[in-house]
């Protein structure tokens, strides 16, 4: 549902976690990139999406998708379009077993929003506040969760939503992005260079992460 600031929510008011959030980036990361992906014929899940979403619940993590959709702002596509890409993924999702906790997207964008504010900007990634929203209404620690995403602004709204991990990796933008990703890293902040989603299990797994590890 489109929430009065025009921020879409699958669920304004899901199941409280009570334990850290595994945010994820929707296009190149748990779906293959698709330029303004608008059709459920065109959703196919990424290679190790399954894979780290039953290792994410099996440590006990939240699990929620925090996208920007952009095509929206720029007329391509309208929510419609974008909540039957997520039926679709729902549905692709649930034939292995999965679900998600919750999904956040926001359509503005800085040339395409009418009278574009510093309260867009907060919105869109790589602003904090979708990342937020989702923590609050999960219940969710922000400071234990991890974002994983293909692009530096994936990385640089965990950062400023205080997340204290994220990793990057190479799927969709990942390759042309790489360099700007892992250069967000700062004492407080790891970036975690993955190949693809199963190497971003490893990094999981070798980080020791979640509330198993408590
Ligand atoms: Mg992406």
């Amino acid at each position: 549902m489109l929430l009065p600031n025009g921020i879409w929510i699958s669920d304004p008011a899901p199941a409280k976690h009570r334990g850290p959030a595994l945010f994820l980036d929707r296009d190149g990361v748990i779906v293959r990139e698709v330029d303004y992906l608008s059709r459920a014929e065109d959703v196919g899940l990424e290679t190790g999406a399954a894979e780290l979403l039953h290792y994410a619940r099996g440590r006990g993590f939240a699990i929620a998708v925090i996208t920007n959709q952009s095509g929206i702002a720029r007329g391509r596509f309208g929510w419609a379009e974008f909540e039957a890409v997520e039926a679709e993924i729902a549905r692709q999702l649930s034939a292995q077993g999965l679900t998600l906790d919750l999904v956040v997207a926001c359509a503005f964008h800085e040339d395409h929003t009418p009278d574009f504010t510093a309260d867009h900007a907060r919105w869109r990634k790589p602003g904090p506040a979708m990342l937020e929203l989702a923590a609050e209404r999960l219940g969710c620690d922000l400071a234990g969760s991890i974002m994983i995403g293909d692009k530096a602004s994936d990385i640089e709204a965990a950062r400023n939503a205080g997340l204290k991990m994220a990793i990057h990796v190479l799927t969709g933008h990942g390759r042309e992005e790489r360099e700007a990703a892992l250069k967000l890293a700062r004492r407080d902040f790891d970036v975690l260079p993955a190949r693809d989603l199963i190497d971003a299990v490893m990094r999981l797994e070798a980080q020791d992460v979640g509330k198993s590890a408590l």
